[in-house]
């Protein structure tokens, strides 16, 4: 069995390598990445890409951002995984920093962005049977119509996108899905007594970057405090500064009852996903009735802290917010009818209005060409989302390419 690394292979190789052996569960841009530094990524054959995925908002802090990596290393040389069976000496010190850096009780770490819903939905259905007293196995969830909050069974039960739920059933019951962005279909919902909580992303960025009216959030939040239902807030692609605050709900100082992070949390070195509430809700869950191996583990909560603090120490949030707003207006200054822009912060996308289906693909692939990496989501909707660290000169350089980009939807 070969288990070379294939070091002076081309990109073509690397393409058949995954073809062959890999599920075929993904369609990305054939580009095979072999480095990555702050802003940029490095193909292998040595060209150098602006990155404006920043994997889905997990490099906010940049690719192998140094003090990050420093940690990472540092702590992978002394303790890496305990299981929660015994205690280690760093996840109480993580649970102390991150509960007071957002201003809750209690932390639940888990891994990935997925566990850390599934987390939330099962603490909302504890919730509303011990505390708020709905009838077993009664209580509802509300949720948003073309939402995404990851792959399990049962987040994807209440998805209303065909391809991330279709032959996948039975579905997990519970669920009622409204509108996005519409306080009345919530207010409507929300009067059934059974209701546990209403989940939300405060920017639908899977969906294509749907932005709701100003006022949706605290209007959420009314609403849940009304009717004795949790707010709970999947900022896990919105979240950590992307979108010009530490949080999206920040936006409007709100304070969800239930936060839900992910992604950026590690940036981007390992799968780190969290739940913050408060002690009324948290401690619903008693021992032995929700964990995961690695949830904790000391190398995750170490780089969690760092990759937190840096938030803080480079002014992420204050970046995205100027940079992002400086981005749009240069984007919408490019003089096409193919386009609309629209985002928050570091948080954008343009969409695609042209009569060639495969214009956004065919657009990132020139945009490629160009130095510059995106990719398209639900066919015509593109979003450029890059590490917050960029500066204003990148950001006139990638305006460069991507109104040269552009001319490819002008043929
Ligand atoms: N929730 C939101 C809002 C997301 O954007 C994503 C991933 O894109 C997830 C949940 C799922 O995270 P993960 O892929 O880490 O499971």
């Amino acid at each position: 069995m070969q288990t070379t690394m294939h070091e002076n292979a081309d990109t073509q190789f690397f393409l058949d390598l995954e073809e062959k052996y890999g599920a075929h569960n993904y369609h990305p841009l054939p580009v095979v990445l072999s480095k990555g530094q702050g802003v940029y990524v490095w193909d292998v054959e040595g060209k150098r890409y602006y990155d404006f995925l920043s994997g889905y908002s997990a490099v906010n802090q940049g690719h192998c951002h140094p003090a990050i990596i420093e940690t990472l290393v540092k702590q992978a040389q002394v303790l890496t995984l305990t299981s929660r069976a015994f205690y280690n000496n760093i996840l109480g010190a993580y649970e102390s920093f991150i509960t007071q850096y957002f201003g809750y009780d209690k932390v639940l770490p888990m891994n990935t962005g997925v566990e850390a819903v599934e987390t939330a939905l099962k603490l909302a259905r504890k919730w509303a049977y011990e505390v708020k007293g709905v009838e077993p196995l009664k209580a509802k969830i509300i949720v948003c119509a073309q939402n995404f909050h990851g792959r399990t069974l049962g987040v994807i039960s209440f998805s209303t996108d065909p391809a991330s739920k279709q032959n996948y059933g039975p579905y997990l019951p519970g669920f009622q899905v409204i509108p996005y962005n519409d306080l009345t279909a919530l207010e409507a919902a929300i009067q059934d007594k059974d209701t546990a909580a209403f989940l939300f992303e405060p920017i639908q960025g899977e969906a294509g970057v749907v932005v709701p009216d100003a006022g949706y959030y605290k209007g959420i939040r009314d609403l849940c405090t009304q009717h004795n239902v949790l707010m709970m807030a999947d900022e896990i692609q919105t979240g950590l500064c992307r979108t010009g605050r530490m949080l999206a709900c920040d936006h409007e100082d709100v304070k969800p009852d239930v936060l839900i992070l992910g992604k950026a949390l590690s940036g981007g070195t390992l799968p780190v996903s969290a739940v913050l509430a408060n002690d009324e809700i948290m401690l619903t869950i008693k021992p032995g009735e929700h964990g995961s191996t690695y949830g904790g583990n000391p190398l995750a909560c170490a780089v969690a802290i760092k990759a937190l603090q840096v938030l803080k120490e480079e002014n992420m949030a204050e970046n995205a917010e100027a940079l992002g707003t400086y981005f749009r207006a240069e984007l919408k200054k490019i003089d096409s009818e193919h386009i609309q822009v629209r985002g928050m912060g570091l948080l954008n996308a343009i969409i695609i209005k042209h009569p060639n289906p495969n214009a956004a693909w065919e657009l990132c692939l020139a945009l490629k060409e160009n130095g510059l990496l995106a990719k398209p989501t639900h066919g015509d909707k593109i979003r450029f989302a890059p590490p917050l660290l960029i500066t204003k000169a990148q950001i006139d350089e990638c305006i460069q390419i991507i109104k040269k980009s552009i001319e490819v939807l002008h043929y």
